[in-house]
């Protein structure tokens, strides 16, 4: 391994990664050793979110599983295709709070761009499921007008890449963006939101870390893992990686029955993820996006896992619990 860097120069780059994922329900039944009974139910949901999953993190599942918890959040089933009352397309309300395409300005002091449409996974309890990327794709002449937005706002010191996923797009062009936000006095920090480093953890490249450091912004990361199960070693090296090059790296979970709703499973991730130098920052109850209510946790379970969580691990290991409420302020903690 090349010093300060997570990637090996034997295995491919993350851009024929990203290209080699797997993209249809039959080739993951029969990568996975599925039982095909499922298949014609999980076809009828990829055909409304469809399947998208890496090498890298199709071989932390066990095979013939169907309750594996890395697989339950990649893997379409029937449940999706069910009308649930009080789960719908838009539930954040994100399609009001988009000024300009690309941005979504909900709080104070700080904005989200929304840098890629795509992801490298598709998850099927995602709140962005049904977002119109199409109409929020900005290519480089179009980011004029949110770098303007920014410029033009000077409460605003913090701006967030995120997507889709920000990391799928090329370092080129982050490198060119970073710079345009650096050029606007007002803006302290820069914070990206991505799971690439847990499901293609090649993705933290030299070149990555150049511009992530080499920028006067304060630059910090914010990961997605759900499950101790999703943080191998390789994951690891690129966390510790970016830690090493002085990037603060936090994570963020969503509570999913089924999934990580045992304070066994959190207590473990919490203790992983510090493990790799990264620290819990918020465990989210799910957002009621249709497709995703068979996911549901009540928040009377909610609040006692995070309970127990507070017994159990000291307590810059315990993420705080929130839900996004449409038209509030900030992530509302569940008290
Ligand atoms: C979650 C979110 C943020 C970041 O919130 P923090 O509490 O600072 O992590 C910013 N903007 C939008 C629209 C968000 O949904
Ligand atoms: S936005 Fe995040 S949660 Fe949603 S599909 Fe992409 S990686 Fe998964």
């Amino acid at each position: 391994m090349i010093p300060g860097s997570a990637t090996s120069l034997d295995s491919p780059g993350w851009q024929e990664q990203l290209t080699a994922s797997i993209r249809h329900p039959k080739e993951l039944f029969d990568f996975l050793e599925l039982d095909g009974t499922h298949l014609r139910e999980a076809l009828a949901a990829h055909s409304d979110f469809q399947v998208r999953v890496p090498h890298a993190y199709l071989s932390r599942i066990r095979k013939g599983d169907p309750n594996d918890p890395l697989l339950r959040q990649i893997l379409p089933v029937s449940e999706e295709l069910l009308a649930v009352p009080g789960y719908s397309k838009d539930p954040l309300a994100e399609q009001q709070a988009n000024p300009v395409p690309g941005l979504i300005h909900k709080y104070h002091g700080r904005l989200l761009l929304v840098v890629s449409p795509n992801c490298a996974v598709n998850c099927r309890y995602c709140f962005r499921r049904h977002f119109p990327y199409q109409e929020n794709r900005p290519a480089r002449p179009e980011w004029q007008n949110a770098l303007d937005y920014i410029a033009r706002d000077a409460s605003i010191s913090e701006v967030i890449y995120s997507g889709g996923d920000p990391l799928v797009t090329g370092d080129n062009q982050l490198r060119w963006l970073t710079e345009q936000i650096a050029g606007i006095r007002h803006v302290k920090r820069l914070r990206i939101h991505t799971r690439l480093p847990v499901v293609i953890p090649d993705r933290i490249t030299d070149s990555c870390l150049q511009w992530l450091t080499g920028t006067r912004l304060q630059t910090s990361m914010v990961i997605h893992s759900n499950h101790p199960n999703e943080l191998d070693d390789s994951v690891g090296s690129s966390l510790l990686a970016l830690k090493s090059a002085g990037i603060t790296v936090m994570n963020q979970s969503v509570l999913m029955a089924g999934i990580n709703d045992d304070t066994d499973t959190l207590a473990q991730l919490s203790e992983r993820l510090f493990e790799f130098g990264t620290l819990p920052y918020y465990l989210h109850q799910l957002d009621k996006i249709s497709g995703a209510a068979h996911f549901e946790v009540s928040d009377e379970t909610a609040r006692q896992l995070h309970s127990q969580l507070l017994v159990r691990l000291p307590g810059y290991l315990v993420p705080k619990l929130v839900r996004e409420i449409p038209g509030s302020p900030s992530k509302v903690p569940l008290t």
